[in-house]
């Protein structure tokens, strides 16, 4: 492990809606000489992000790394000194990736720690003890650290978030035969059905190919021909705890017979907006114990991760399909479905094919060659899900202080 520490101030300030500090100036740089360890002290202006390592090619070095600094020691306008104990010359560099203060080392030495403290009567100091050691330890601590941790790890830490890793519990996934009563869907063609008895069949055949393999709770938004709001489907989804969300189409291009085959889509940059706002305006995310910064950010890290493994689905499912059937569309293809609107169950909407297209109405109506288009759906599924064995459910954030509320309210 590679010693490395972080101040999370900038990201606090943000939270609380403060100004960011800017470029933080070091005021200056110190040493303590100990019995076992040398001590660096640099001083700043405002608290700064840094990392210590040491690096062992080309020559034994100390670097302090920081987010963003510049020099302002007075005392030393060369912006380069000379240390004590372990520590040679430094240098202050301001050209590299990240500004940095290289220090050259005289002995084999590592990072014991690192402290980052508040103003005693000068700036903030960033803390650096360096502890001799064997050349072997030297040789196998130093190098790179492995890179810094990313903002939503930081804003997890900051705002008390927890990630709840997938279980592999039963996985639940929703299957949503499109229109259904009332609602025709793309109407029938070339003797056919409509597209929602279409929708309804291919629907029906799925459950019953997942059923079969005893891996999966399979929740149905209908199961013969009824009339169900979209934002009731959606909520089904979210009521289910679903794994993931499939919606079963089929494409109508009015008098254009020629589209043919099959699309898939999952939600665009629109959809995730919708998803935001109807996730905080029905107040499933929002819990007034916690600061709305903090609903907020749960909220977009769980969509986040919904798009994410809405994505990948639909790769796996596009890949299988195109195994049986065509696709009109064969990349990834986003839109702004109000069925894809759930903030947390990965989702996709499935068009089949196309009803006006006669080869693929004729392809859609045929109970033979829907089970065949399911059954690529299926191995999509198993796919999807088959790093825990047949299942891996979704994963999942929720808030630390109020875990219980937050996993039960959804
Ligand atoms: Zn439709």
């Amino acid at each position: 492990m590679k010693p490395f520490a972080l101040v999370c101030s900038a990201f606090l300030a943000v939270l609380a809606g403060f100004q960011t500090a800017s470029a933080d100036e070091i005021t200056d740089v110190r040493f303590g000489e100990h019995s076992d360890y040398t001590r660096i002290v640099i001083e700043t202006a405002a608290p700064v992000e840094f990392q210590a390592f040491t690096l062992s090619e080309p020559a034994a070095r100390l670097v302090i790394a920081f987010d963003e600094a510049r020099w302002g020691v007075r005392s030393l306008p060369s912006a380069a000194g000379r240390g004590v104990g372990a520590v040679g010359q430094f240098q202050f560099d301001e050209r590299a990736s990240a500004s940095r203060l290289v220090f050259s080392l005289n002995a084999p030495s590592t990072v014991r720690q690192t402290l980052s403290l508040d103003p005693n009567g000068g700036g903030y100091r960033t803390v650096v003890d360096i502890a001799p050691t064997s050349e072997a330890t030297f040789q196998r601590t130093s190098g790179f650290p492995a890179p810094t941790r990313t903002l939503t790890d930081l804003l997890m830490d900051e705002v008390g978030v927890t990630y709840v890793p997938p279980s592999c519990e039963v996985v639940r996934v929703v299957i949503d035969p499109g229109h259904g009563g009332r609602d025709p869907g793309a109407v029938a063609r070339f003797g056919g059905g409509h597209e929602k008895d279409v929708n309804l069949s291919a629907g029906l055949i799925l459950r019953d190919l997942l059923n079969a393999t005893g891996r999966y709770e399979v929740i149905m938004t209908r199961d013969r021909d009824v009339f169900v709001e979209l934002n009731d489907r959606v909520r089904i989804a979210r009521q289910a705890d679903a794994d993931l969300f499939i919606s079963l189409h089929a494409d109508s291009a009015g008098d254009n017979r020629s589209p043919a085959g099959a699309t898939i889509y999952s939600m665009n940059p629109r959809a995730v907006s919708r998803a935001r706002q109807n996730a905080i305006r029905q107040g499933d995310w929002v819990d007034p114990s916690r600061p709305q910064e903090v609903s907020q950010i749960l909220v977009d890290m769980q969509i986040a991760n919904k798009e994410g493994e809405s994505e990948r689905f639909a790769d796996t499912l596009r890949t299988e399909i195109g195994r049986s059937a065509p696709l009109w569309r064969d990349r990834p293809m986003r839109a702004n479905f109000a069925v894809l609107t759930d903030a947390a169950t990965p989702a996709v909407l499935f068009e089949m094919g196309f009803l006006t297209n006669r080869t693929d109405a004729r392809r859609l109506n045929s109970q033979r060659e829907q089970r065949r288009l399911m059954q690529a759906a299926l191995a999509a599924i198993e796919s999807h899900f088959a790093r825990c064995g047949g299942g891996e459910p979704r994963e999942r954030y929720v808030a630390s202080a109020s875990a219980a509320n937050t996993s039960s309210s959804r």
